[in-house]
């Protein structure tokens, strides 16, 4: 009888050889990709419950010839959530994590001694799967619980996916329990590979995901450790590291966006520099020097606004943009960071002064053009004697000063 229903019967050793196969396949894949690309903490824990759930699947298709063979492997499948929750730990050390491997041991010991003691006393099959199904229930969900209250949850998808796939997991053994005794109360006790066949075919497909959600976990720690390295890279090459303020490369590029910009409302460009800051150097030191550097590049920060951009273009030279700002505009910033200085210098025990070079840029001028006039400004404001601001308007091709403004207080 060539169509006769034993002809679909599941066999059961079949079935769990072909979970060996795949379950090494997979195994060996995580291995390979381990050994082969940069991986992170935990990523070995999840290869080792790869390897384990294969040899857990060896152990049950020997069960047929050795019946010991069980205790191994219960202890296996239900150790495989567990080492998930190792590995998943680890890779994630850095966070404050939910409970502590004391209570994934204790939580698997005493779920897998309770499947035990039913198996050491000999209890009825239905008692023993009933122990086992709701071991790994509990198993599963504890895992779940544990992916769930991880902080990078939020950001990641593949552990968002992880969550749902430790509870579509603890599903499994939940339906089996509802099944094996709805199937008993009937007296109705259904053939054991069919009831294996729903368990480990549902389990190896949730485990085959679980290799696929950890090899993107790793993806996503390299794509954000290299984000993360570009943007330290970014703030090395644009920041100054003495001041916190934008490099000189960095302050043109913003500054020629800004300046570029159609439409764009005329500027400000401001270039100051310390008054005799040699001497600081050579009579308190280099580190009183720094000190001074930060404490103009603060005072100026807290001074201007959000759109204004400022740099540190030189050695104690810093220039400002100020979008939308009239040269009167300037020379109060001008005023104003100076008094700010003299208010925030108590730890120097010099006072520091300021010249400054004001320019409006003009309509389609080149910020490198306005740069230049900056720079002649400065220059006669020191000429003049130092801690002024000097303004420097274009008539024709010829730059001509305005009124110098004084500021601060006189230096000793
Ligand atoms: P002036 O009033 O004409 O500007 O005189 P000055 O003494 O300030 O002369 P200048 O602006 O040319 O001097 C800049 C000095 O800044 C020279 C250099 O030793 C010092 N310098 C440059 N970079 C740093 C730094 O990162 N830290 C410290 N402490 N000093 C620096
Ligand atoms: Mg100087």
């Amino acid at each position: 009888m060539p169509d006769s229903p034993a002809s679909f019967a599941l066999h059961l050793p079949t079935l769990m050889l072909m979970s060996v196969v795949v379950m090494s396949a997979a195994a060996a894949i995580m291995t390979i990709f381990g050994i082969s690309q940069r991986v992170y903490r935990g990523y070995w824990w999840w290869t080792g419950a790869m390897w384990l759930a294969a040899a857990g699947a060896v152990l049950h298709a020997v069960r047929g010839v050795w019946p010991e063979a069980v205790v191994p492997g219960i202890f296996l499948v239900l150790v495989w959530p567990m080492l998930i929750v190792t590995g998943v730990r680890r890779f994630f050390a850095r966070d404050r994590l939910f409970s502590s491997p004391a209570i994934d041991a204790t939580a698997f010991a005493l779920c897998y001694a309770a499947w035990l003691a039913c198996w050491v006393g000999d209890m009825p099959q239905l008692v023993r799967s009933t122990a086992f199904s709701l071991s790994s229930l509990l198993l599963y969900l504890y895992a779940a619980v544990f992916l769930y209250r991880i902080e990078e949850r939020r950001r990641s998808p593949a552990l968002k996916l992880l969550v749902l796939l430790m509870i579509a997991m603890a599903a499994v053994p939940l339906l089996r329990v509802v099944a094996l005794v709805g199937m008993a109360g009937a007296g109705d006790l259904p053939a054991r590979p069919l009831v294996a066949a729903g368990v480990v075919l549902p389990l190896l497909i949730g485990m085959l995901f679980t290799v696929y959600l950890c090899l993107v976990l790793t993806h996503e720690r390299t794509v954000r450790d290299l984000r993360e390295t570009q943007r330290q890279l970014r703030v090395l090459a644009d920041i100054d590291m003495l001041t916190q303020v934008p490099n000189r490369r960095h302050f043109e590029e913003l500054a020629t966006a800004i300046v570029g910009r159609s439409g764009a409302p005329s500027a400000v460009l401001v270039l100051f520099d310390i008054d005799h800051f040699k001497r600081i150097n050579d009579t308190l030191g280099h580190a009183v020097g720094d000190e001074a550097l930060r404490l103009v590049a603060r005072c100026t920060r807290e001074t201007l606004r959000t759109r204004d951009v400022m740099g540190r273009v030189g050695g104690d030279e810093f220039m400002l943009l100020l979008p939308g700002a009239s040269v009167d505009d300037a020379l109060l910033v001008a005023e104003r960071i100076t008094r700010r200085l003299d208010a925030q210098r108590s730890n120097l025990p010099l006072p520091l002064s300021l010249s400054f070079g004001v320019v409006q840029i003009e309509p389609s001028e080149a910020l490198e053009s306005a740069q230049h006039r900056a720079d002649q400004a400065l220059y006669e404001a020191k000429r003049q004697g130092r801690r002024r601001a000097v303004p420097a308007a274009l008539r024709g091709p010829d730059t001509v000063f305005g009124e110098s403004r004084s500021l601060g207080f006189e230096p000793q």
